[in-house]
């Protein structure tokens, strides 16, 4: 054992070489689109946290997900994490809470789109394809506007034991419309062969600027704002250390079921 003051002095020299980036250790690649498990196991009812958002933030400052018990969107932006309960309820959450799945990464914009006339759902949504570099990268995708109408959902809380799949789970998703709202789409485009680990195409979260509503995006339409993309050619995978997730038998993903849990529909 050290004794009492070399121990003090050790203690201190880590936390230098933890907490500065120049010593190297502690340094964080932000071009990296890092996850936390499995959309296929949140789809097979995998919902206890696995991470808390203290671990989740030293891996970005932007992203989406949901929290343990299925409890909610998650949006994270300019480092801060916000819930948006089954109630529409929106919060910031500590850093105790934690999560089944989450993506995060470090925002660093490549591309920045003025977006300055009205843009519907599907002008939206051609604006997003035609600003990808490639659809074999992920992006992470961020609008900042003022929108005509944004739709969004959220999911209820799960009591344990969990029994019900996810696509059941949202078939009963309340839905919110808000109407001439200022705030900010915060997503992810995610390449095809992700598919199971991921959501393949364009997943995006929505919190209004006062940060008091949100969800997940069913459809919105922009009168007008600025589009900014950062492409990111990093992906990194934390798998939970759980039994049932060990246990799980990852099949074939239903089509039908992602559809209805991702686009509402
Ligand atoms: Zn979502």
């Amino acid at each position: 054992m050290f004794p009492r003051s070399k121990t003090r002095l050790l203690f201190f020299m880590v936390a230098i070489l933890v907490c500065c980036p120049a010593f190297g250790l502690g340094r964080v690649e932000r071009d990296i689109l890092y996850q936390v498990s499995t959309l296929d196991a949140l789809m097979a009812g995998l919902y206890d946290g696995v991470q808390s958002i203290g671990e989740l933030s030293r891996h970005g400052d932007f992203g989406l997900g949901t929290f343990d018990a299925l409890d909610g969107e998650m949006v994270v932006l300019d480092g801060r994490f916000y819930q948006v309960r089954f109630d529409g309820t929106t919060t910031r959450v500590n850093k105790r809470f934690t999560t089944p799945f989450a993506c995060v990464t470090f925002f660093d914009k490549d591309l920045t789109i003025p977006l300055t006339v009205p843009h519907d759902w599907g002008r939206i949504q051609g604006v997003l394809d035609g600003a990808l570099s490639s659809r074999n990268a992920f992006h992470a995708i961020r609008i900042d506007g003022t929108f005509l109408f944004v739709k969004t959902r959220s999911v209820p809380r799960q009591e344990k034991p969990y029994t019900r799949k996810l696509a059941e789970i949202a078939a009963e998703q309340s839905v919110f419309e808000m109407r001439n709202i200022t705030g900010t789409i915060v997503g992810f485009f995610c390449p095809y062969y992700s598919k199971g680990a991921n959501l393949p195409g364009f997943h995006l979260h929505f919190i209004s600027q006062d940060r008091t509503q949100g969800g997940h995006v069913l459809e919105a339409s922009l009168l007008h704002g600025t589009l900014f993309v950062d492409e990111t050619l990093g992906f990194q995978m934390s798998l939970p250390s759980t039994d049932s997730f060990r246990r799980l038998v990852i099949q074939e993903a239903d089509k039908e079921a992602v559809s209805v849990v991702e686009r509402g529909k």
